[in-house]
């Protein structure tokens, strides 16, 4: 079944728009994460940077409790789905989810005390958006992100083809350091996320709605065929998990300037 097929992404979407978070992540590790970020002023500006339905979003408004986070996805039904959410949890006055490009936020440069994205950097590219964030937030804001990475070598062919497919550049711990603080970061900690963070809100309401939609696509060989082929990836991380992992990243901007070209030269 191929990913050009557009049957594949429309039963995609059915599975993935349902779930609480499109990837793995849970609120205590976001409470960790946010515990790093040491300094953030008591009201933060905060940007989600690939929100997705925005699971993270509304936990993130809850841990911090005041300040504001715009939250921003390419994917308009998920932005919906947010929109909804937001006033639910009566986080109207401090939520806003838009659709957009996290390549191109239209967000105002240097203004962010704290820069959030789990499991969504990787799609332009981990140094390109390391370079987006680098010049969206305030000296001394915070980028905290997840991202996937090797931990052993030697996959097997069939966890090499899915990350291949999904994430061809990905790297090992060690890289994601160096891209880091080559792109002006201070990394101020970093911990591997563990597995219950991969089932909680992700693989086992995904093998929950798999189950559910095998009923109404019963007669539909095209649609149970790419259920078959979306159930392989918790299934793959059943028997495979120590071969990759998911880092979470805690960074800081220096307080002051850390890049040549934003240095002024002396005036003569
Ligand atoms: N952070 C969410 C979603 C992770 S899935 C969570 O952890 O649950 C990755 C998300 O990135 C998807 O929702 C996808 O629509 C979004 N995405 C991919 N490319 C994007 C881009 N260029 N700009 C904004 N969002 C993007």
């Amino acid at each position: 079944m191929s990913e050009a097929n557009p049957r594949f992404w429309e039963i995609f979407f059915e599975v993935y728009e349902s779930l609480p978070r499109q990837g793995p992540g849970n609120r205590a590790c976001a409470a960790r994460a946010l515990g790093l970020c040491r300094d953030l002023p008591q009201a933060p500006a905060i940007l989600d940077l690939g929100c997705g339905v925005g699971g993270q979003t509304l936990q993130l408004a809850e841990l911090v409790g005041a300040g504001s986070i715009v939250a921003i996805d390419s994917h308009p039904p998920s932005i919906e789905r947010l929109q909804a959410a937001i006033p639910e949890r009566g986080l109207a006055r401090r939520v806003r989810a838009i659709v957009g490009d996290m390549a191109h936020p239209g967000q105002p440069q240097g203004s962010f005390d704290l820069i959030w994205s789990e499991g969504a950097l990787y799609n332009i590219g981990l140094r390109k958006a390391l370079d987006v964030c680098h010049g969206l937030l305030r000296p001394g804001g915070y980028l905290a992100f997840t991202d996937a990475v090797w931990r052993r070598k030697n996959p097997p062919p069939e966890v090499r083809a899915g990350f291949d497919q999904e994430y061809p550049t990905m790297g090992w711990l060690e890289d994601d350091v160096a891209a880091i603080q080559e792109c002006g970061f201070e990394l101020v900690g970093h911990f591997t996320l563990p597995d219950e963070a991969w089932w909680e809100d992700f693989y086992t309401p995904m093998e929950t709605r798999i189950a559910e939609l095998r009923g109404k696509y019963a007669n539909d060989a095209e649609a149970s065929a790419i259920l078959d082929q979306l159930a392989e990836e918790p299934e793959l991380h059943r028997r495979y998990s120590g071969f990759y992992a998911y880092e979470f990243f805690v960074a800081r901007l220096p307080l002051a300037p850390s890049r040549p070209e934003m240095i002024q030269a002396p005036s003569q």
